[in-house]
């Protein structure tokens, strides 16, 4: 089989086979990437988006592969052309809804709301679509070992694909405390070899990168730029749902910064090959308790600031050192975008907003919906845009700061009461409202 993929260097552009299990550059020990020979193909634009609607028309049944019904691999061409598709391993993912905003829109300002569910994936996050990538080319390449550092839902995507695989060790280093109970039990359950250190996610990522360097154990965090192929898909998806429509915003939360660059990189290639024709704009927001990307944004990205990252209920995106920082800031220039943060009470009262909406989203996903809020405060976001704000990851992943934050005293709380077990009791409580 002839190869379409390589792997780049961002900084100096040495290139290496895709066949290679390494995510940084042996050269410059920069970021690397995944490109692909695409227009290869040969297809337009047009082509394209007629091949991608027939799949999606023709949804075949449980008894087919699983890839056949994968948001992901919907795109497979333009996913990874070099894996053999009877390697995939899918469950499958994607095909997430896009939720209308209506009255939560309306309540925010944003007459034309929509939010991507990541949430509703296998495992409950956006990780799921990187990693069914990660992990099918991790078989691939024959790597019998995968590892990642993580903030709770990317350990469980690893741990969730490489239970599929006979063979494959699922290892996970998480910093100890710092993920939820929910997380941490998919891990455990899916049967990783599970590792709690005394650190933050910053000191697991590294420890992690330094294993991956020294032994035959292939990394599947964000680094690993094969994940990137993955995500990319959610704003393709995004936009397939629209009919084709391009938003005039995605909004994302930024922790590792991988999901934003994917969704750059996604949106530049469909650019390129003519199967979009309109540039969005792209909004990265950060929790303020762990806001390096917000800080070196506010520099004119002069300088690149790292920091401690504090304690913050969107936990997934506690990170102080985001490791895809020059592919997200490439990103951000190319798309006219703008980074933001927002508060504490400004996170949790948009989650708690959004799920008495009927919208299960979690902490991280309602950083960028109240930075979203926040950019239409600020006349940055029009009242008329198309707006996508990509939730990635499910509330249920996060129930202990949803049940802290209703048992009182924040804008939306909703606290439960506690009654004797009478018929006059709960007509009471009926009563009193
Ligand atoms: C991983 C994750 C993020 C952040 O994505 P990055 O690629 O690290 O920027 C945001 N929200 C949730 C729920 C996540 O699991
Ligand atoms: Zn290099």
């Amino acid at each position: 089989m002839t190869s379409l993929t390589r792997l780049s260097c961002v900084s100096c552009g040495a290139a290496f086979p895709a066949t290679e299990p390494r995510t940084e550059c042996g050269a410059c020990g920069s970021l690397v990437e995944v490109l692909h020979d695409l227009a290869s193909f040969g297809r337009s634009g047009e082509e394209w988006r007629a091949l991608f609607d027939s799949r999606r028309s023709a949804l075949p049944g449980a008894a087919t592969p699983a890839f056949q019904r994968s948001g992901v691999w919907r795109y497979r061409e333009l996913v990874f052309p070099d894996l053999p598709e009877g390697e995939i391993v899918s469950k499958p993912e994607g095909n997430t809804n896009l939720y209308p905003g209506r009255e939560l829109g309306r309540r925010l300002g944003l007459s034309r709301l929509f939010v991507k569910h990541e949430g509703e994936n296998p495992t409950l996050s956006f990780k799921d679509r990187g990693m069914t990538v990660g992990v099918s080319w991790a078989r691939h390449l024959g790597m019998r070992d995968v590892a990642c550092a993580s903030t709770g839902d990317t350990s469980a995507a690893l741990a969730s694909y490489a239970a599929e695989v006979p063979g494959m060790r699922g290892i996970v280093l998480l910093p100890e405390e710092k993920i939820t109970g929910e997380q941490l039990s998919q891990a455990l359950h899916h049967g990783a070899l599970t590792l709690g250190l005394d650190t933050d996610f910053d000191g697991c990522m590294r420890i992690v990168a330094d294993l991956a360097r020294t032994r035959p154990v292939y990394l599947l965090n964000s680094k690993n730029p094969v994940r990137i192929e993955g995500q990319k898909t959610i704003a393709w998806e995004a936009i397939h749902d629209l009919g084709w429509e391009v938003p005039d915003w995605f909004v994302v939360p930024v922790g590792n910064a991988g999901n934003v660059s994917a969704i750059g990189k996604g949106l530049r290639e469909w650019l390129e090959l003519g199967i979009v024709g309109k540039k969005p704009r792209l909004a990265g927001i950060q929790a303020e308790a762990a806001d390096p990307f917000y800080q070196s944004y506010a520099t004119g990205f002069a300088r690149r600031v790292t920091r401690v990252a504090g304690e913050t209920a969107a936990s997934a995106i506690r990170i102080g050192a985001p490791v895809s920082h020059p592919k997200a800031e490439r990103e951000v220039k190319l798309f006219d975008g703008v980074v933001g943060r927002v508060t504490e009470a400004e996170l949790l009262d948009a989650a708690a907003l959004a799920n008495r909406h009927g919208l299960a989203i979690c902490p991280n996903s309602a950083v960028a919906l109240a930075g979203a809020a926040k950019l239409r405060r600020e006349g940055v976001i029009r009242p008329d845009d198309l707006v996508v704000v990509v939730a990635t990851a499910h509330a249920l992943k996060f129930s202990g700061s949803a049940n802290r934050y209703h048992a009182g005293g924040a804008a939306f709380s909703n606290p439960p009461r506690s009654l004797p077990a009478t018929l006059e009791a709960v007509v009471g409580a009926l009563e009193a409202g």
